[in-house]
Protein backbone atom coordinates (compact mmCIF):
# COMPACT_ATOMS: atom_id res chain seq x y z
CA UNK A 1 0.00 0.00 0.00
CA UNK A 2 3.02 2.02 1.00
CA UNK A 3 5.10 2.03 -2.61
CA UNK A 4 1.31 2.16 -4.27
CA UNK A 5 0.33 5.19 -2.29
CA UNK A 6 3.39 6.91 -3.29
CA UNK A 7 3.14 5.91 -7.10
CA UNK A 8 -0.26 7.64 -7.14
CA UNK A 9 -0.70 10.53 -4.75
CA UNK A 10 -4.06 11.75 -4.63
CA UNK A 11 -5.92 8.40 -5.98
CA UNK A 12 -8.11 8.07 -3.03
CA UNK A 13 -11.09 6.04 -4.29
CA UNK A 14 -8.64 3.48 -5.77
CA UNK A 15 -6.63 3.44 -3.01
CA UNK A 16 -9.21 2.94 -0.57
CA UNK A 17 -10.83 -0.11 -2.93
CA UNK A 18 -7.25 -1.65 -3.05
CA UNK A 19 -6.70 -1.29 0.87
CA UNK A 20 -9.76 -2.81 1.59
CA UNK A 21 -9.07 -5.68 -0.99
CA UNK A 22 -5.48 -6.29 0.40
CA UNK A 23 -6.14 -6.50 3.96
CA UNK A 24 -9.18 -8.85 4.10
CA UNK A 25 -6.56 -11.32 2.02
CA UNK A 26 -3.67 -11.03 3.26
CA UNK A 27 -3.82 -14.24 5.57
CA UNK A 28 -5.19 -16.40 2.60
CA UNK A 29 -2.93 -14.94 0.27
CA UNK A 30 0.35 -15.79 2.20
CA UNK A 31 -0.39 -19.57 2.26
CA UNK A 32 -0.05 -19.49 -1.22
CA UNK A 33 3.54 -18.63 -1.88
CA UNK A 34 3.03 -19.29 -5.78
CA UNK A 35 1.12 -15.80 -5.38
CA UNK A 36 4.06 -14.13 -3.77
CA UNK A 37 6.65 -15.87 -6.65
CA UNK A 38 4.33 -14.27 -9.50
CA UNK A 39 4.01 -11.17 -8.30
CA UNK A 40 0.51 -11.30 -8.04
CA UNK A 41 -0.84 -8.59 -5.90
CA UNK A 42 1.82 -6.43 -7.31
CA UNK A 43 0.36 -6.96 -11.36
CA UNK A 44 -3.30 -7.36 -9.92
CA UNK A 45 -3.52 -3.56 -8.60
CA UNK A 46 -2.51 -2.03 -11.85
CA UNK A 47 -4.54 -2.33 -15.08
CA UNK A 48 -2.99 -3.87 -18.10
CA UNK A 49 -3.70 -0.32 -19.56
CA UNK A 50 -5.58 2.68 -19.83
CA UNK A 51 -7.13 4.49 -22.80
CA UNK A 52 -7.55 8.35 -22.45
CA UNK A 53 -8.94 10.45 -25.14
CA UNK A 54 -10.72 13.48 -26.08
CA UNK A 55 -14.13 13.65 -26.92
CA UNK A 56 -15.51 16.64 -29.12
CA UNK A 57 -19.32 17.45 -29.79
CA UNK A 58 -21.04 20.46 -30.96
CA UNK A 59 -23.96 20.88 -28.48
CA UNK A 60 -27.55 22.23 -29.59
CA UNK A 61 -26.24 25.81 -29.82
CA UNK A 62 -23.97 24.81 -32.31
CA UNK A 63 -21.06 25.53 -29.30
CA UNK A 64 -18.30 23.05 -29.38
CA UNK A 65 -17.60 21.01 -26.40
CA UNK A 66 -14.37 19.01 -25.23
CA UNK A 67 -14.62 16.04 -22.73
CA UNK A 68 -11.94 13.51 -21.61
CA UNK A 69 -12.79 9.84 -22.36
CA UNK A 70 -11.21 6.82 -20.21
CA UNK A 71 -11.64 2.98 -20.78
CA UNK A 72 -9.47 1.15 -18.27
CA UNK A 73 -8.58 -2.53 -19.12
CA UNK A 74 -7.79 -3.71 -16.07
CA UNK A 75 -7.60 -7.65 -16.26
CA UNK A 76 -8.00 -10.13 -18.82
CA UNK A 77 -6.99 -13.91 -16.58
CA UNK A 78 -10.58 -15.00 -16.90
CA UNK A 79 -11.69 -13.42 -20.14
CA UNK A 80 -12.44 -10.18 -22.29
CA UNK A 81 -12.44 -7.29 -20.28
CA UNK A 82 -16.09 -6.16 -18.79
CA UNK A 83 -17.51 -3.57 -17.08
CA UNK A 84 -19.43 -0.42 -17.59
CA UNK A 85 -19.24 3.10 -18.72
CA UNK A 86 -19.76 6.47 -16.77
CA UNK A 87 -20.50 9.54 -17.50
CA UNK A 88 -20.66 12.19 -14.44
CA UNK A 89 -18.96 15.34 -14.59
CA UNK A 90 -16.63 13.90 -11.66
CA UNK A 91 -15.24 10.71 -13.48
CA UNK A 92 -11.49 10.80 -13.89
CA UNK A 93 -8.76 8.09 -13.45
CA UNK A 94 -9.01 7.27 -10.17
CA UNK A 95 -12.56 7.12 -10.30
CA UNK A 96 -12.55 4.64 -13.18
CA UNK A 97 -9.22 2.83 -11.32
CA UNK A 98 -11.51 2.13 -8.24
CA UNK A 99 -14.49 0.79 -10.78
CA UNK A 100 -12.27 -0.98 -12.96
CA UNK A 101 -10.50 -3.00 -10.05
CA UNK A 102 -13.61 -3.57 -8.40
CA UNK A 103 -14.86 -5.26 -11.47
CA UNK A 104 -11.96 -7.80 -11.67
CA UNK A 105 -13.47 -9.57 -8.17
CA UNK A 106 -16.87 -8.57 -9.28
CA UNK A 107 -16.43 -10.75 -12.36
CA UNK A 108 -14.87 -13.99 -11.39
CA UNK A 109 -17.82 -14.08 -8.47
CA UNK A 110 -19.76 -14.61 -11.14
CA UNK A 111 -17.94 -17.48 -12.39
CA UNK A 112 -18.56 -16.27 -16.11
CA UNK A 113 -15.42 -15.96 -18.48
CA UNK A 114 -15.53 -12.15 -17.82
CA UNK A 115 -12.32 -9.87 -17.24
CA UNK A 116 -12.03 -7.02 -15.45
CA UNK A 117 -12.70 -3.23 -17.22
CA UNK A 118 -14.30 -0.12 -16.58
CA UNK A 119 -15.27 3.24 -18.23
CA UNK A 120 -16.46 6.51 -19.29
CA UNK A 121 -16.57 10.22 -19.58
CA UNK A 122 -16.42 13.84 -17.26
CA UNK A 123 -19.65 13.99 -19.58
CA UNK A 124 -22.45 15.47 -17.13
CA UNK A 125 -26.05 14.25 -18.79
CA UNK A 126 -27.89 16.19 -16.68
CA UNK A 127 -30.11 19.03 -18.59
CA UNK A 128 -28.71 17.61 -21.76
CA UNK A 129 -31.30 17.10 -24.59
CA UNK A 130 -31.91 13.81 -26.64
CA UNK A 131 -29.59 15.01 -29.70
CA UNK A 132 -27.12 16.33 -26.98
CA UNK A 133 -26.87 12.58 -25.76
CA UNK A 134 -26.81 11.07 -29.23
CA UNK A 135 -24.08 13.46 -30.22
CA UNK A 136 -22.07 12.84 -27.41
CA UNK A 137 -21.84 8.95 -27.07
CA UNK A 138 -20.53 9.18 -31.10
CA UNK A 139 -17.86 11.27 -30.69
CA UNK A 140 -16.60 8.74 -27.57
CA UNK A 141 -17.37 5.53 -29.44
CA UNK A 142 -15.59 6.95 -32.43
CA UNK A 143 -12.46 7.40 -30.51
CA UNK A 144 -13.06 3.79 -28.55
CA UNK A 145 -14.61 1.29 -31.38
CA UNK A 146 -11.21 -0.05 -32.36
CA UNK A 147 -10.24 -1.02 -28.80
CA UNK A 148 -13.31 -3.01 -28.14
CA UNK A 149 -15.32 -6.10 -29.44
CA UNK A 150 -16.89 -9.33 -28.16
CA UNK A 151 -13.67 -10.98 -27.96
CA UNK A 152 -11.66 -7.74 -26.65
CA UNK A 153 -13.80 -5.52 -24.40
CA UNK A 154 -17.19 -5.03 -24.40
CA UNK A 155 -18.60 -2.20 -22.04
CA UNK A 156 -22.13 -1.65 -20.64
CA UNK A 157 -24.27 0.96 -18.46
CA UNK A 158 -23.08 2.17 -15.52
CA UNK A 159 -24.21 5.77 -13.69
CA UNK A 160 -25.33 7.83 -16.39
CA UNK A 161 -25.36 5.52 -18.67
CA UNK A 162 -28.53 3.41 -19.82
CA UNK A 163 -30.12 1.49 -22.78
CA UNK A 164 -30.72 4.95 -24.44
CA UNK A 165 -26.73 5.83 -24.97
CA UNK A 166 -26.04 2.29 -25.07
CA UNK A 167 -28.65 2.34 -28.47
CA UNK A 168 -26.67 5.05 -29.39
CA UNK A 169 -23.03 3.68 -28.74
CA UNK A 170 -23.88 0.50 -30.44
CA UNK A 171 -25.48 2.15 -33.63
CA UNK A 172 -22.29 4.26 -34.47
CA UNK A 173 -20.23 1.03 -33.23
CA UNK A 174 -22.01 -1.51 -35.84
CA UNK A 175 -21.67 1.52 -38.54
CA UNK A 176 -17.64 1.84 -37.71
CA UNK A 177 -16.98 -1.95 -37.31
CA UNK A 178 -19.20 -3.34 -39.92
CA UNK A 179 -20.32 -6.06 -37.22
CA UNK A 180 -23.87 -7.17 -36.25
CA UNK A 181 -25.13 -8.43 -33.43
CA UNK A 182 -22.06 -8.66 -31.46
CA UNK A 183 -21.46 -8.32 -27.85
CA UNK A 184 -19.32 -5.82 -28.12
CA UNK A 185 -21.86 -3.19 -26.15
CA UNK A 186 -24.43 -4.96 -23.46
CA UNK A 187 -27.15 -3.26 -21.84
CA UNK A 188 -28.71 -2.84 -25.74
CA UNK A 189 -32.53 -2.78 -25.56
CA UNK A 190 -34.72 -6.39 -26.50
CA UNK A 191 -35.48 -6.84 -30.03
CA UNK A 192 -31.94 -6.45 -31.45
CA UNK A 193 -29.43 -8.15 -29.07
CA UNK A 194 -30.32 -6.88 -26.01
CA UNK A 195 -31.51 -9.72 -23.05
CA UNK A 196 -34.65 -9.71 -20.95
CA UNK A 197 -34.16 -9.01 -17.41
CA UNK A 198 -30.59 -6.91 -18.28
CA UNK A 199 -32.72 -3.64 -17.23
CA UNK A 200 -33.79 -5.52 -14.40
CA UNK A 201 -30.95 -7.65 -13.67
CA UNK A 202 -28.63 -5.72 -10.97
CA UNK A 203 -31.90 -4.88 -8.69
CA UNK A 204 -33.12 -8.18 -8.65
CA UNK A 205 -29.81 -10.25 -8.15
CA UNK A 206 -29.12 -7.57 -5.46
CA UNK A 207 -32.42 -8.40 -3.68
CA UNK A 208 -32.16 -12.24 -4.47
CA UNK A 209 -28.71 -12.25 -1.93
CA UNK A 210 -30.58 -9.87 0.37
CA UNK A 211 -33.18 -12.59 0.75
CA UNK A 212 -30.51 -15.21 1.77
CA UNK A 213 -29.06 -12.57 3.98
CA UNK A 214 -32.06 -12.44 5.73
CA UNK A 215 -32.60 -16.28 5.40
CA UNK A 216 -29.67 -16.48 7.17
CA UNK A 217 -30.94 -15.40 10.17
CA UNK A 218 -33.90 -17.09 9.82
CA UNK A 219 -36.00 -14.00 9.16
CA UNK A 220 -38.34 -13.71 6.09
CA UNK A 221 -38.48 -10.66 3.56
CA UNK A 222 -41.91 -10.18 4.10
CA UNK A 223 -42.92 -6.85 5.90
CA UNK A 224 -39.37 -5.47 5.89
CA UNK A 225 -38.99 -1.65 5.55
CA UNK A 226 -36.50 -1.30 2.89
CA UNK A 227 -34.59 2.49 2.22
CA UNK A 228 -33.34 2.51 -1.02
CA UNK A 229 -30.65 5.89 -2.02
CA UNK A 230 -31.09 6.91 -5.67
CA UNK A 231 -33.80 6.58 -8.07
CA UNK A 232 -32.22 5.12 -10.90
CA UNK A 233 -31.49 2.09 -12.65
CA UNK A 234 -30.30 -0.33 -9.86
CA UNK A 235 -32.99 1.58 -7.65
CA UNK A 236 -35.82 0.55 -9.64
CA UNK A 237 -35.31 -3.16 -10.09
CA UNK A 238 -34.96 -3.22 -6.52
CA UNK A 239 -37.92 -1.87 -5.82
CA UNK A 240 -39.69 -4.47 -8.42
CA UNK A 241 -38.56 -7.60 -6.93
CA UNK A 242 -38.90 -6.32 -2.99
CA UNK A 243 -42.31 -5.28 -3.57
CA UNK A 244 -42.45 -8.57 -5.37
CA UNK A 245 -41.41 -10.41 -2.20
CA UNK A 246 -43.74 -8.71 0.54
CA UNK A 247 -41.25 -5.81 1.19
CA UNK A 248 -42.46 -2.03 1.29
CA UNK A 249 -39.65 0.32 -0.02
CA UNK A 250 -39.99 2.86 2.07
CA UNK A 251 -37.58 5.64 0.78
CA UNK A 252 -35.88 6.33 -2.23
CA UNK A 253 -33.40 9.34 -2.57
CA UNK A 254 -31.51 12.15 -5.03
CA UNK A 255 -29.08 14.40 -4.90
CA UNK A 256 -32.20 16.88 -3.62
CA UNK A 257 -33.29 14.97 -0.99
CA UNK A 258 -35.23 11.80 0.11
CA UNK A 259 -39.07 10.61 -0.60
CA UNK A 260 -40.56 9.05 2.13
CA UNK A 261 -43.49 6.48 0.91
CA UNK A 262 -44.52 5.37 4.47
CA UNK A 263 -47.18 2.93 2.93
CA UNK A 264 -44.73 1.52 0.90
CA UNK A 265 -44.10 2.64 -3.23
CA UNK A 266 -46.86 1.16 -5.81
CA UNK A 267 -46.25 -0.44 -9.15
CA UNK A 268 -47.19 3.02 -10.41
CA UNK A 269 -44.36 4.85 -8.47
CA UNK A 270 -41.94 2.00 -9.65
CA UNK A 271 -42.69 2.92 -13.08
CA UNK A 272 -43.01 6.69 -12.66
CA UNK A 273 -39.11 6.36 -11.84
CA UNK A 274 -38.27 5.56 -15.79
CA UNK A 275 -39.93 9.21 -16.23
CA UNK A 276 -37.78 10.50 -13.61
CA UNK A 277 -34.56 9.37 -15.25
CA UNK A 278 -35.52 10.16 -18.73
CA UNK A 279 -36.02 13.55 -18.30
CA UNK A 280 -32.77 13.87 -16.87
CA UNK A 281 -33.83 16.56 -13.99
CA UNK A 282 -31.91 14.14 -11.58
CA UNK A 283 -34.57 15.48 -8.87
CA UNK A 284 -36.46 13.21 -6.62
CA UNK A 285 -39.09 15.57 -5.48
CA UNK A 286 -41.18 14.67 -8.77
CA UNK A 287 -41.71 11.63 -7.14
CA UNK A 288 -43.37 13.92 -4.42
CA UNK A 289 -45.05 16.00 -6.76
CA UNK A 290 -46.66 13.43 -8.89
CA UNK A 291 -47.74 10.98 -5.73
CA UNK A 292 -48.06 13.59 -3.43
CA UNK A 293 -50.68 11.69 -0.97
CA UNK A 294 -48.10 8.73 -1.13
CA UNK A 295 -44.59 10.64 -1.25
CA UNK A 296 -43.50 13.25 1.49
CA UNK A 297 -40.31 14.97 0.30
CA UNK A 298 -37.53 16.36 2.33
CA UNK A 299 -35.14 18.47 0.79
CA UNK A 300 -31.28 17.81 1.83
CA UNK A 301 -31.75 14.25 3.33
CA UNK A 302 -30.36 11.40 3.09
CA UNK A 303 -32.65 7.81 2.53
CA UNK A 304 -30.88 6.52 5.68
CA UNK A 305 -33.21 9.41 7.87
CA UNK A 306 -36.01 6.88 7.41
CA UNK A 307 -36.21 4.20 9.47
CA UNK A 308 -35.63 0.56 8.11
CA UNK A 309 -35.04 -2.65 8.08
CA UNK A 310 -32.45 -2.86 5.47
CA UNK A 311 -30.63 -0.21 3.97
CA UNK A 312 -29.47 -0.41 -0.10
CA UNK A 313 -27.11 2.51 -0.61
CA UNK A 314 -28.17 2.41 -4.99
CA UNK A 315 -26.58 5.38 -6.24
CA UNK A 316 -23.20 6.46 -6.09
CA UNK A 317 -19.36 5.09 -4.65
CA UNK A 318 -18.70 6.66 -0.70
CA UNK A 319 -22.51 7.52 -0.27
CA UNK A 320 -23.17 6.12 2.82
CA UNK A 321 -20.26 7.40 6.04
CA UNK A 322 -20.37 6.90 9.58
CA UNK A 323 -22.78 8.89 10.60
CA UNK A 324 -24.97 7.66 8.12
CA UNK A 325 -24.75 4.07 9.20
CA UNK A 326 -24.84 4.96 13.02
CA UNK A 327 -28.22 6.89 12.43
CA UNK A 328 -29.31 3.56 10.65
CA UNK A 329 -28.39 1.13 13.62
CA UNK A 330 -29.86 3.82 16.40
CA UNK A 331 -32.95 3.72 14.15
CA UNK A 332 -32.84 -0.45 14.20
CA UNK A 333 -31.79 -1.56 10.81
CA UNK A 334 -31.11 -5.38 10.42
CA UNK A 335 -29.41 -5.67 7.14
CA UNK A 336 -26.95 -3.53 4.98
CA UNK A 337 -26.43 -4.27 1.33
CA UNK A 338 -24.29 -1.96 -0.91
CA UNK A 339 -26.10 -2.06 -4.45
CA UNK A 340 -24.04 0.95 -5.67
CA UNK A 341 -19.83 0.04 -6.31
CA UNK A 342 -18.07 0.96 -2.91
CA UNK A 343 -21.82 2.53 -1.79
CA UNK A 344 -20.44 2.56 1.60
CA UNK A 345 -17.42 4.41 3.55
CA UNK A 346 -14.68 2.25 5.46
CA UNK A 347 -15.76 3.86 8.54
CA UNK A 348 -19.48 2.99 7.67
CA UNK A 349 -18.53 -0.84 7.03
CA UNK A 350 -16.84 -0.66 10.43
CA UNK A 351 -19.19 0.24 12.23
CA UNK A 352 -21.90 -1.76 11.13
CA UNK A 353 -19.22 -5.00 11.46
CA UNK A 354 -18.82 -3.38 15.13
CA UNK A 355 -22.78 -4.06 15.48
CA UNK A 356 -22.96 -7.51 14.38
CA UNK A 357 -25.16 -6.53 11.68
CA UNK A 358 -24.45 -8.39 8.54
CA UNK A 359 -23.27 -6.25 5.78
CA UNK A 360 -22.91 -7.46 1.92
CA UNK A 361 -20.36 -5.82 -0.54
CA UNK A 362 -21.31 -4.23 -3.58
CA UNK A 363 -19.15 -6.24 -5.72
CA UNK A 364 -21.21 -9.38 -4.61
CA UNK A 365 -24.67 -7.90 -4.72
CA UNK A 366 -24.21 -5.94 -7.60
CA UNK A 367 -23.04 -8.76 -9.37
CA UNK A 368 -26.36 -9.54 -11.12
CA UNK A 369 -25.84 -6.73 -13.78
CA UNK A 370 -22.62 -7.47 -15.31
CA UNK A 371 -23.98 -11.96 -14.84
CA UNK A 372 -26.76 -11.10 -17.16
CA UNK A 373 -24.28 -8.90 -19.70
CA UNK A 374 -22.16 -11.97 -19.37
CA UNK A 375 -25.46 -14.14 -20.48
CA UNK A 376 -26.29 -11.23 -23.15
CA UNK A 377 -23.03 -12.04 -25.05
CA UNK A 378 -24.02 -15.99 -24.37
CA UNK A 379 -27.31 -14.65 -26.23
CA UNK A 380 -25.26 -12.98 -29.25
CA UNK A 381 -23.16 -15.50 -30.00
CA UNK A 382 -25.63 -17.87 -30.23
CA UNK A 383 -27.96 -16.08 -32.25
CA UNK A 384 -30.85 -16.55 -29.91
CA UNK A 385 -32.96 -14.76 -27.26
CA UNK A 386 -33.73 -16.93 -23.95
CA UNK A 387 -37.34 -16.22 -22.46
CA UNK A 388 -36.91 -13.72 -19.45
CA UNK A 389 -37.68 -16.89 -17.37
CA UNK A 390 -34.54 -18.71 -18.63
CA UNK A 391 -32.68 -15.30 -17.63
CA UNK A 392 -33.93 -15.05 -14.84
CA UNK A 393 -33.35 -18.39 -12.99
CA UNK A 394 -29.54 -18.23 -14.63
CA UNK A 395 -29.29 -15.19 -12.81
CA UNK A 396 -30.96 -16.42 -9.94
CA UNK A 397 -28.76 -19.61 -9.64
CA UNK A 398 -25.40 -17.48 -9.97
CA UNK A 399 -26.57 -14.90 -7.23
CA UNK A 400 -26.99 -17.96 -4.86
CA UNK A 401 -23.60 -18.78 -6.17
CA UNK A 402 -22.01 -16.31 -5.29
CA UNK A 403 -23.66 -15.95 -2.04
CA UNK A 404 -22.66 -19.63 -1.20
CA UNK A 405 -19.12 -18.38 -2.15
CA UNK A 406 -19.16 -15.80 0.52
CA UNK A 407 -20.53 -17.79 3.31
CA UNK A 408 -17.76 -20.05 2.66
CA UNK A 409 -14.88 -17.70 2.43
CA UNK A 410 -15.97 -15.41 4.94
CA UNK A 411 -17.21 -17.61 7.97
CA UNK A 412 -15.60 -16.28 11.11
CA UNK A 413 -14.32 -18.42 13.87
CA UNK A 414 -17.67 -17.14 16.27
CA UNK A 415 -20.10 -18.51 13.69
CA UNK A 416 -20.90 -14.76 12.05
CA UNK A 417 -20.06 -14.03 8.17
CA UNK A 418 -18.00 -11.93 7.12
CA UNK A 419 -19.17 -10.95 3.57
CA UNK A 420 -16.82 -8.48 2.92
CA UNK A 421 -13.56 -10.93 3.33
CA UNK A 422 -15.99 -13.88 1.62
CA UNK A 423 -16.27 -12.12 -1.35
CA UNK A 424 -12.78 -10.61 -1.50
CA UNK A 425 -11.14 -14.50 -1.08
CA UNK A 426 -13.53 -15.63 -3.61
CA UNK A 427 -13.68 -13.35 -5.99
CA UNK A 428 -9.66 -12.89 -5.78
CA UNK A 429 -8.78 -16.69 -5.69
CA UNK A 430 -10.57 -17.24 -8.97
CA UNK A 431 -7.99 -15.03 -10.60
CA UNK A 432 -4.82 -15.21 -9.12
CA UNK A 433 -4.82 -19.14 -10.01
CA UNK A 434 -5.49 -18.05 -13.55
CA UNK A 435 -2.60 -15.53 -13.62
CA UNK A 436 -0.36 -18.03 -11.90
CA UNK A 437 -1.46 -20.70 -14.48
CA UNK A 438 -0.79 -18.38 -17.49
CA UNK A 439 2.49 -17.09 -16.75
CA UNK A 440 4.45 -14.78 -16.84
CA UNK A 441 2.83 -12.04 -18.89
N1 LIG B 1 -21.84 -1.11 -14.44
C1 LIG B 1 -22.26 -2.39 -13.98
C2 LIG B 1 -21.35 -2.86 -12.88
O1 LIG B 1 -20.86 -2.04 -12.10
C3 LIG B 1 -22.48 -3.39 -15.10
C4 LIG B 1 -21.28 -3.73 -15.93
C5 LIG B 1 -21.56 -4.63 -17.12
O2 LIG B 1 -22.68 -5.08 -17.30
O3 LIG B 1 -20.62 -4.85 -17.87
O4 LIG B 1 -21.11 -4.02 -12.69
Amino acid sequence: MANLEAKHPGENEYLQAVREVLETIETEYNKHPEFEAAKIVERIVEPDRIFKFRVVWVDDKGKTQVNLGYRVQYNAALGAYKGGLRFHPKVNESMLKFLGFEQIFKNSLTMLPLGGGKGGADFDPVGKSDAEIMRFCQAFVYELWRNIGPDQDSPAGDVGVGGREIGYMYGMYKKLAREHSTGALTGKSYGWGGSLIRPEATGFGAIYYVERMVKEKKDTMKGKRIALSGFGNVAWGAAIKATELGAKVVAISGPDGVCEIEKGITKDMIDYMLEMRASNRNKVEDMATKFPKLAKFTAGKKAWSVKCDIAMPCAFQNELDEKDAKELLKNGVKYVAEVSNMGCQPGAIAAIQKAKVPFGPGKAVNAGGVATSGLEICQNAEHRNWTAEEVDKNLHTIMNNIYDMCVEHGKEKDGSINYVKGANIAGFMRVAKAMVAQGII
